[in-house]
């Protein structure tokens, strides 16, 4: 079973990690993959780290950065000199983003998606498309892992541009390789963005009630709506009860892995140290999920 709307190399495997919120240990998992990947494949993976609000699988890995550039949102931007007022950009604005005033244009560029409606309705040419930078993206590499993230600027309230950005600039040069997508958290746009192009999304959640509501949530959308192929992570197993796995049973979720609450776990990774470098007795755990997910893939 393969993902949409990209053409692909046979062995190109692109693998999302998701959660139903932040916090459950998704980055120790993408991280965690990328290097297992990196054990056993001829070609180096590409780790992308789409979690742009806060991209931190770069911490836990030495990144070489050899590559980048801000990107963002064309907004439109008004030629007072030609236009009419005639209102018709504004009434076409379902972000309510242009509007106007009198004899005056306001552009919101903000709130603006960079649709281009109001620039084509104009029927005297007054608007022109000028980039509105949002945010980064950047590439390097630390020798055995590819990797590239976006960062959302400060401020900016719309991620999904940047991950755009992001995945059409790297993800075509993935080659003959495993990639693996660091998610943003949640269930909202960013996420449908972030999982849209991949064969395979891993939910990593936790052994609790919030767990478990978060991760229907996003079953919800990944699955129900999307139709994605997906497993379940459950990290720091133990510290709750058992209806995630319950739940995993009834709507017949594979459960990929059970990372055990282990005070070694959170004292390697707080010191910025990557778990399968810290504990490498976690290794085969990855390299057994990388195997599960690409029979999947290739079923
Ligand atoms: S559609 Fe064009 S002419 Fe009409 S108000 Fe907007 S910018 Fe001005
Ligand atoms: S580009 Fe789209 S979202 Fe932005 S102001 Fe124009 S119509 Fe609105």
């Amino acid at each position: 079973m393969r993902g949409r709307n990209d053409p692909r190399v046979d062995n190109l495997m692109v693998i999302a990690v998701a959660s139903g919120k932040g916090g459950t240990g998704k980055t120790t998992v993408a991280v965690s993959l990328a290097i297992a990947a990196a054990e056993d494949s001829s070609e180096a993976p590409l780790l992308l780290d789409c979690d742009v609000e806060e991209p931190n699988c770069g911490l836990f890995l030495d990144i070489d950065f050899t590559s980048g550039r801000d990107t963002g949102v064309l907004v439109p931007e008004v030629d007072l000199d030609k236009c009419t007022y005639c209102g018709k950009c504004s009434e076409v604005c379902v972000w309510n983003s242009i509007a106007v005033a009198g004899e005056t244009v306001l552009v919101f560029r903000d709130l603006c998606h960079g649709c281009g409606s109001c620039s084509l309705v104009c029927p005297v040419n007054a608007i022109e498309e000028i980039t509105h930078v949002t945010g980064r993206i950047e590439g390097g590499s630390n020798g055995t892992i590819r990797f590239a993230r976006g960062i959302l600027n400060v401020g900016q309230a719309m991620p999904v541009p940047v991950i755009k950005a992001l995945l059409d600039e790297y993800l075509p040069a993935a080659g003959n390789s495993t990639v693996i997508i660091d998610s943003s958290p949640g269930t909202s746009c960013p996420v449908v963005e972030s999982v849209s192009r991949s064969d395979y999304v891993i939910l990593v959640t936790e052994p609790t009630p919030f767990g478990l509501h978060d991760l229907k949530a996003a079953v919800d959308v990944v699955v129900n709506q999307m139709k994605l192929p997906a497993g379940v992570i459950i990290n720091r197993d133990g510290i709750g009860d058992s209806a995630v796995e319950e739940y995993c049973t009834d709507v017949n979720l594979p459960v990929l892995a059970r990372i055990p609450m282990d005070r070694k776990i959170a004292e390697i990774l707080s010191e910025g140290i990557p778990l399968l470098s810290g504990l490498p007795e976690y290794l085969d755990v990855f390299r057994d999920i990388l195997m599960a997910v690409r029979k999947e893939v290739d079923h």
